[in-house]
């Protein structure tokens, strides 16, 4: 194992309940394999043939909350001896608002947790029931109240472009969430995946999404509340105030090498990302009966792993500085993408000024659709 790593994501595959539009690694309602899963972690990271100081540790899911305040202890007295935090680490929990209580508080300053990523989604009770979600609004102020008191850094999650949803519903959504006082906020539109509940509701007529009109213009709303209030988009999805940008995020987006833990995790190590297998019970019994759990193995050539690191500095709103690029890379950006950039640049999607490429708004607005060109 490599001491250059800094970084480190564990995956925590539990929820209370499925919500239709989620395809994530985790099982729901199967609190039983909570032993287990915590026994196969261990093997896990015990393979590390060294302890690795972090600069950031990401507890992602599923809901790591969802293993309530005594399993979150556990799950850091499993990780205690391989995955150290460095005193100034950036330390984030994902948390389900129902599990937001003051003993799991306390459970996260306990464990050194410093940073709170709520699945809030939205502060309107029919969006909520739309998209399926087990809180209602009661509970996100609640939670939020109660974390003011604290001195986490909160983030929210919002999604947006939900069935039926208005514009005015995103707007008093994006209004509320500022006067919660998040300290940063990602907004996602919602999206459609292959085998989950609403692909089939709308296979079956059942669910119409939001035309793409009108989800562009709640991004564009949500970006207009969002940096009125102070808040700076500094990637496509994020928003922080001043100072609280996602750093865990950022060494994804610098790609800079990682570990992971936990079913479907995948690590990087600067060319090579490996996945572990998907299935939760797959991943537990092969490693209680010390078996490989890597499933996928994705080895980028030199040029593969360049390309994505240029569309990943693009998301961000500092965007591509060339000659750090080619330092980082080995690559100059122009002998990748030099024609994209040029049409990009005269369709007013991006600005160039020799030195630096950054995606204008409205490239941030069509971002998705710009990469292929790159990639
Ligand atoms: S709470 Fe989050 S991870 Fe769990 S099912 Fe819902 S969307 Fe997926």
């Amino acid at each position: 194992m490599s001491s250059c790593i800094r970084h480190a994501y564990v995956h925590v595959p539990f929820c209370r309940h499925r919500c239709g539009y989620c395809d994530f690694t985790l099982v729901a309602g199967r609190d039983d394999l909570f032993d287990d899963y915590f026994t196969a972690l261990g093997v896990e990271l015990k393979r590390l043939s060294q302890p690795i100081e972090l600069d950031t540790l990401y507890l992602g899911g599923g809901t790591p909350t969802h293993l309530g305040p005594d399993g979150v202890k556990r799950l850091f007295s499993e990780f205690h001896d391989a995955l150290q935090p460095s005193p100034v680490a950036e330390v984030t929990i994902e948390a389900n608002p129902l599990d937001v209580t003051e003993a799991m508080i306390e459970a996260f300053h306990a464990c050194g947790i410093n940073r709170v990523s709520l699945g809030v989604q939205s502060l309107n009770s029919i969006t909520l029931e739309k998209l399926d979600r087990d809180h209602r609004e009661s509970d996100v102020r609640r939670v939020m109240d109660l974390l003011r008191e604290s001195d986490l850094t909160v983030s929210v999650d919002l999604i947006i472009a939900v069935p039926e949803q208005t514009l005015d519903l995103v707007a008093r959504d994006v209004e509320e969430i500022i006067s919660l006082c998040a300290h940063h906020v990602s907004v996602y539109c919602l999206t459609w995946e292959v085998g989950t509940a609403f692909w089939g509701k709308r296979a079956r007529g059942m669910l119409t999404p939001v035309v793409e009109d009108l989800e562009r213009e709640m991004y564009e709303l949500v970006i207009d509340q969002l940096s009125v209030a102070g808040y700076q988009q500094y990637e496509v999805s994020n928003f922080a105030q001043p100072a609280m940008t996602c750093r865990h995020n950022e060494a994804y987006w610098d790609c800079r090498a990682w570990e992971a833990f936990g079913p479907g995790a995948a690590r990087f190590d600067g060319r090579k990302r490996t996945t572990n297998v998907r299935s939760v019970s797959a991943w537990i019994q092969k490693l209680l009966n010390d078996r490989n759990v890597t499933g996928d193995v994705d080895t980028m050539t030199s040029e593969g792993a360049a390309r994505e690191r240029l569309v990943l500095g693009l998301r961000r709103r500092c965007g591509v500085d060339r000659l750090a690029f080619f330092q980082a890379s080995g690559f100059e950006v122009d002998d990748l993408a030099k024609k994209p950039i040029q049409e990009w640049v005269a369709a007013g999607f991006a600005e160039d000024d020799g030195r630096r490429i950054r995606l204008t708004r409205s490239g941030m607005l069509l971002s998705d659709s710009l990469w292929s060109a790159v990639l």
